[in-house]
């Protein structure tokens, strides 16, 4: 065994959730060590082309550290939404429901933003802050917890005791599942490919999300005349359209666009992700949180997994921070399960919230496709019913950790 060195906090996994929760434990005066199992150009290089709407109540987490420019971040607002579906029979796009910026008095409810610009940000900051050390190409292989500390074994032989573990490895981490946590686990046996276009129109930051028979489509504005795709598909169709090059991808997508994009065409690679829903039902555990998609891992419909992510992360600085002035131990289960009530509601009513929509919108039933259509006619004609859906979007309700505030 290697040399053995103690550290006040630890977190597993420097992805964008990791790497937010050290830089926002380090503006609380906490020293804090970043391990990730990845080289810092292989993090970047395996999340290249990807975007993510980001909530208001994220852009404040980010405004809060110091860290929203939206020139680095080339951050683009969504100013409207817009719902609908794909009428089998005339081939045609029939409208749902619009929430426009004028339904929120507060500005844009989203931002889209890029993986790149966002992870570099984090990534400059984790670099110039002293009170972040980050270890990068080792993993966190094994944690030993006892009432005094958490020993954490790492794949180069050494080892760190530590008051708490932070655990944000994502939703593939062979740490995680080495656990054997009980978590709550369902296929949706559909995959979502994703990608970037260029087109000749503006998109006048409209985001477009077309409910399709084997699930949703979105169509995001990004920064110029460019935008994101998100199209969820059943397994095979998805393996086989993922394959699809050039002309043949891009005349199945603008079967299903209608008009919303005029000559889109495919810029760099894309992506295919298998989709799953992963929910850890304890959080929590002695000397050990987990956090981001380590936590919970969600249907990406209304994306919104970065987002409770980041939640995880404010309400778990706040708790901290309140902890360490009342000079409670960090790790202590006591504190612990005080972060994981807090967030108990927003993760099981997210989680399952995503699940059903993606239950009530991807199939052909004629029952369902009649009560979706109708529900949506209700909220699109209730100015009160579409508040609501923007505050729950913007990720602005129940009790807000201060780093979300405004
Ligand atoms: C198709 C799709 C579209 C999406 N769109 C959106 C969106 O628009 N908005 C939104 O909010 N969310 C969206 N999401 C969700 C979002 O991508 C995830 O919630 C987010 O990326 C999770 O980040 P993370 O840091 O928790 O995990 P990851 O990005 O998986 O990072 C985990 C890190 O931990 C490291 N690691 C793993 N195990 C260990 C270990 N044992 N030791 C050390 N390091 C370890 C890994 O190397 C990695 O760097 C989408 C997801 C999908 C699949």
């Amino acid at each position: 065994m290697q040399k053995s060195k103690k550290k006040q906090i630890v977190i597993a996994g420097a992805g964008l959730i990791g790497s937010t929760m050290a830089i926002a434990l380090a503006s609380k005066g906490f020293d804090v060590t970043v391990v990730d199992g990845a080289k810092k150009k292989d993090r970047i290089e395996r999340n290249k082309g990807r975007t993510y709407a980001l909530s208001r109540a994220s852009k404040n987490l980010l405004s809060n550290l110091g860290l929203w420019d939206p020139k680095k971040l080339h951050v683009s607002p969504i100013e409207n939404i817009v719902l609908s579906t794909r009428n089998e029979t005339s081939n045609t796009i029939g409208h749902l429901a619009e929430f426009n910026k004028e339904s929120s008095k507060i500005g844009p409810s989203s931002y889209m933003i890029e993986d790149a610009y966002l992870r570099a940000v984090l990534s400059s900051e984790i670099d110039r802050n002293t009170k972040i050390e980050i270890v990068d190409s080792t993993e966190v292989i094994q944690a030993e917890t006892n009432s005094f500390e958490a020993k954490i074994i790492l794949s180069d032989k050494s080892s760190i005791s530590t008051e708490i573990l932070i655990i944000s490895g994502g939703r593939e981490s062979a740490f995680v599942k080495r656990l054997n946590k009980r978590f709550f686990r369902k296929s949706y046996n559909q995959v979502a490919i994703v990608g970037n276009l260029s087109h000749k129109n503006m998109h006048n930051f409209a985001a477009h999300q077309i409910f399709l028979p084997g699930g949703p489509l979105a169509i995001l504005p990004l920064k110029g005349k460019r935008s994101t795709f998100v199209w969820t598909l059943p397994i095979e169709m998805g393996n086989k359209l993922s394959k699809s090059k050039g002309e043949v991808f891009i005349n199945h997508l603008k079967e299903n666009i209608g008009d919303i994009l005029i000559n889109p065409s495919v810029i760099g690679e894309k992506k295919m992700f298998p989709l799953y829903l992963r929910f850890l039902r304890d959080s929590v555990d002695n000397r050990k949180v987990f956090i981001g998609d380590s936590a919970q891992a969600i249907h990406p419909l209304a994306g919104q997994g970065l987002n409770i992510g980041l939640r995880d992360v404010a309400s778990l600085v706040d708790t901290l921070s309140n902890g360490k002035k009342l000079g409670l131990d960090l790790g202590g289960v006591d504190l612990l399960k005080r972060y994981e009530t807090w967030r108990s509601f927003d993760r099981i009513s997210l989680t399952t919230y995503t699940d059903l929509i993606n239950a009530l919108f991807s199939n052909n039933n004629f029952y369902l496709k009649a009560l979706r259509e109708f529900g949506m006619s209700v909220i699109d004609r209730s100015p009160l019913l579409k508040d609501f859906f923007i505050k729950e979007a913007a990720g602005e309700y129940g009790n807000l950790p201060d780093l979300l505030k405004q």
